[in-house]
Order: C-alpha cells, then structure tokens, then sequence
C-alpha cells in the first residue's frame, strides 16, 4: 500500500472556496475503490469546522457530490436530530441554526467512523444504510459496487454516511486498517500503515504533551 494521493486542486470544482490554506487528506489508492467522487464529497464535508460554511457553500456542497453525480435531487430543507431544519435557499440566513446543524452532523458521522475502527467494532451504520435505502448495489464496468442513494428527507449526517458507506461496503477491513480520525484534532485521513499513530499527518511529529481533544 503506497502513500496516499493528494486531490488535484486544479481539478476540483469550486474554486469559490476560501479554505484554500486547508489541505483536504490524502485519498487511498486502494485499487477497489471506484465510487471516489463520494469519498472525496465525505471528506469535503468532514473537513471544515461548522462554523466556516454559508448556506451557499451547502448548497454547493449537494450540487457537487450527490445533485450533479445523479445521486439524490436537491432538498429544499436539510434536517439534523436535534438541530433545527435550515432551508437550503442561499438568500435565507442560516446563522446559528446552519452551524449546529452541520456541527450535530459531522459528530453523528465523526462517532460512526470511530465505532468502525474501534478494537471491537460497531459498524451498524453500514447496515442501518443498506436497510434504510441509502445505498444499493450497483455493477460499474461489470464490478459489482455500492452506490449512495440517499432521499432528500433523510438526515444530512445520514447523506454524508451514505457516501461513506458506499466505498467503505467495498472493503471495510481496508478502512478498518487505515482510516485514521486524528486523537488530537479529529481530522479524518488516512494512514499507510495500520500500525500508525492515530493521529493526522500535522500532529503526527509532535503528539506528545497534547491533550486529545474528543469531538
Ligand atoms: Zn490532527
């Protein structure tokens, strides 16, 4: 298993983002992973703090990786257990309500991938996916794959494990392996060794005298 891929910047679509001096994290080059566009769409949404994103930036986010791969249709509400529903209409405001809403979902999803790769692992979101509706089998290239198939009533931390699960049901013992959720800031990567520290790659020099930050 070689090193990780960084994504291309000149490939991605929105240039419109501000958060260029954050890198997203490497991409594993597993060779079974196909569905990447989902991937990389999770990671995005994984990777700013709550408090960076603007409806716009929600919207886009959908457009980019479920709209316009062909995924799901565009919610006109997008819902969290807990927080409050926030309409997807980038003239309304979404004010505190946008940043406890992606906050609460990003730790639903952030909780989930810890349970995958916990000592005894707890992947129940797989299935509740699978039996939900939000992902389905699919053959791309006569390969057998899942695809996400979340509904515009489901959950936004749902929608996000959905593109999730979609590469993790190809090989969970791959992210199993090497899906790393730093213990010091939470970033989710990716290690090349199962052996690695559980830590991201800017903390991984200096770890010690840190005190884990648990979100
Ligand atoms: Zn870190």
């Amino acid at each position: 298993m070689g090193s990780g891929r960084n994504i291309d910047e000149a490939g991605r679509r929105s240039p419109r983002r501000l958060h260029t001096s954050r890198t997203l994290p490497s991409f594993p080059t597993h060779p079974g992973l196909q569905s990447i566009t989902g991937l990389r769409g999770a990671l995005e949404f994984l990777e700013w703090p709550a408090s960076e994103w603007t409806i716009k930036d929600l919207q886009d986010w959908f457009v980019d990786h479920l709209v316009t791969p062909g995924l799901m249709k565009r919610p006109q509400i997008v819902r969290e257990p807990g927080a409050t529903p926030v309409m997807l209409d980038p003239r309304a405001d979404g004010g505190s309500n946008l940043e406890e809403l992606i906050y609460k979902a990003r730790g639903r999803v952030i909780t989930a991938l810890r349970g995958l790769i916990a000592p005894v692992a707890d992947d129940r979101f797989l299935n509740a996916a699978i039996y939900g509706g939000r992902v389905r089998r699919a053959a791309v290239g006569g390969r057998p794959v899942w695809v996400a198939s979340p509904r515009e009533i489901d959950f936004l931390g749902d929608i996000v494990l959905s593109l999730l699960a979609a590469d993790i049901l190809l090989d969970r013992e791959f992210y199993r392996a090497h899906l790393c959720i730093c213990e010091v800031c939470g970033r989710v990567s990716f290690k090349d060794s199962p052996d690695a520290r559980g830590v991201c790659a800017e903390h991984r020099s200096h770890v010690s005298g840190f005190t884990p930050r648990v979100r």
